[in-house]
């Protein structure tokens, strides 16, 4: 039996975050994680014979600088590319634009079809542009205390340096950001943009994992805040983050363990932590656990029955995670063009109104035949993912529901590979000829695999309540009400996303 200053539960990049800062800030760290590799959703995956991912997700922008330089990950062989990678907006026209770094060249390549949108990029990057150190300071700090029965003199300071960065922006962002905030996404985008595929694309990232279609409510924030969290990509993908962190973890002393699940947090008489009871029966203690897994996995399936308070068993219950994405990953014996380009990245949706009807189904438990995908083709800068010549397509499938009515068999499945291809078919024709090897996976698939409640993608839905006391009031700050537990994954502020920021800082709070 060994004991630990800490414990993290779970070996994703938030929990490998929190590991690390703690060693090196001379903590004893013990990290189990379930499965037998490190990285959560982060970790790549051999899915086909000679065929491997570089994560299940595609999005490696959001990942935050400052823990970078903490951890000094660049030293363990992390490398950036020199700005944000190029996305191409698909239409099933045939037309297609690409979104760079470079503004001018974005709305250069708009102005072929489009010179009102041209000049209206220009104007939305400008608005993105002065509002990012307003949303990016809300995102990339702790969250504030807006307890009102509990309000302190040092959380009334840090709220009125919050008011007085938007009064900063000047009147006119500032009223057009409170303006816009509350709108759904397609009214936004309608208000500026003529072009429905141009506008389809760029509302895309807002429905990632969310339970909301382009006219639902609220939707604009969850595109500005991807929009202003978004800079450089990572080179070789979140495995390379991975691969990083698990290098400056063991060299800062953490001690990690894989095939270690923990089965159940284990507390002192008192109330307070003891430790965890991994598989098996061994029992690890420390006075402080930190868990990285989903807060309704922490809280409603590692305590026992009603051994934590009642209310909080309530509203933990009561976070919302209905994960709406699913996962195609395609083994393909060509190099696979889409639109007639070599891309790497990549959107579908079209127009407000497909994207729209394919959501509609999800309201009750279908699923619909015409998904909008997040195309990634990682074989297009890193041939080593598969055979010479070959090509890794990576498909997140939007608006998929997890609690589908007929049930994720085999059949529900092949049917949605199907859908996929038929999608692809018509930017990549031949494409689905030359598939060698296919791997779907459904929301129930990645609750099973990576404990992902209800297969939520962002560890509980980001819709506005959810973002401003993530994941609920109690445990706003990282620490929960059992004494020496703390929350350190996507589940807590600011929530989901490859983004080290709730794992670093979680391990601030843990520190003070
Ligand atoms: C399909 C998909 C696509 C996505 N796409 C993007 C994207 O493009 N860009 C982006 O920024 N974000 C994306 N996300 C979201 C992002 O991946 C997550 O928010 C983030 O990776 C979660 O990291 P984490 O470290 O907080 O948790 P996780 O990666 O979920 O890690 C938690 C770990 O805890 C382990 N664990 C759970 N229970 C136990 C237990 N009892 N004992 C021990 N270990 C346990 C799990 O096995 C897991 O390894 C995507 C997510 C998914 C699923």
């Amino acid at each position: 039996m060994k004991n630990y200053d800490i414990i993290i539960i779970g070996g994703g990049h938030n929990g490998l975050t929190t590991a690390t800062i703690l060693a090196k800030k001379g903590k004893k760290v013990l990290l189990v994680e379930k499965r037998n590799v490190l990285g959560g959703i982060a970790a790549g995956e051999e899915f086909h014979p000679g065929y491997f991912t570089s994560g299940l997700l595609h999005d490696t922008s959001g990942v935050r600088q400052d823990v970078i330089k903490e951890l000094q990950l660049e030293k363990y062989g992390l490398e950036f590319l020199n700005e944000r990678a190029d996305v191409t907006i698909l239409s099933s026209s045939g037309k297609h634009v690409t979104i760079k770094a470079d503004e001018n060249a974005t709305s250069a390549s708009i102005a072929k079809f489009s010179q009102k949108d041209a000049q209206a990029y220009k104007d939305y990057k400008d608005f993105l542009n002065k509002i990012s150190r307003v949303i990016n300071d809300l995102m990339d700090n702790p969250p504030p205390n807006i307890n009102v029965d509990n309000l302190t003199m040092a959380s009334l300071v840090v709220l009125a340096k919050k008011g007085l960065k938007l009064k900063g922006l000047g009147n006119k962002t500032m009223m057009e950001l409170l303006k816009v905030a509350p709108m759904s996404v397609a009214d936004f985008l309608d208000e500026k943009f003529e072009t429905d595929f141009l506008k389809a694309g760029l509302a895309a990232p807002a429905l990632y994992g969310s339970y909301a279609a382009p006219r639902s409510a609220y939707s604009t924030i969850n595109l500005l805040l991807w929009e202003c969290a978004s800079r450089n990509h990572i080179k070789g993908g979140p495995q390379a983050l991975i691969n990083a962190l698990e290098k400056a973890a063991t060299a800062a002393g953490v001690t990690i363990r894989t095939s270690a699940e923990v089965e159940k947090i284990v507390l002192e008489e008192s109330g307070s932590i003891k430790g965890v009871r991994l598989k098996g029966g061994e029992e690890i203690y420390a006075s402080k656990v930190a868990a990285s897994c989903t807060p309704k996995e922490t809280f409603l399936n590692l305590f026992d029955d009603f051994e934590i308070d009642y209310e909080l068993d309530f509203w933990i219950s009561k976070i919302r995670s209905r994960g709406t994405t699913a996962k195609v990953n395609l083994a393909v014996n060509k190099i696979v063009e889409l639109n007639g380009q070599n891309i790497e990245y990549a959107r579908t949706g079209n127009n407000f109104n497909e994207m729209e009807k394919a959501f509609d189904p999800v309201k009750y438990k279908e699923a619909t035949s015409n998904p909008f995908l997040d195309i990634h083709i990682p074989t297009a800068t890193d041939s080593s993912l598969a055979p010479e010549g070959h090509s890794v397509v990576s498909v997140l499938v939007h608006h998929i529901p997890y609690d589908f009515a007929e049930g994720w068999s085999e059949a529900a499945k092949n049917k949605l590979g199907e859908d996929v291809l038929n999608i692809l078919e018509i930017y990549s024709p031949g494409i689905k000829k030359s598939v060698e090897g296919m791997e779907i996976l459904s929301p129930e698939d990645f609750e099973q695999r990576y404990t992902l409640t209800e297969g939520h993608i962002y560890h509980g839905e980001h819709f506005v309540d959810q973002l401003i006391t993530r994941p609920i009031p109690a445990c706003l700050s990282y620490s929960t009400p059992v004494n020496g537990l703390y929350l350190c994954g996507s589940g807590s502020h600011p929530g989901g996303g490859i983004t080290c920021a709730p794992g670093s800082m979680a391990a601030a709070a843990i520190l003070k």
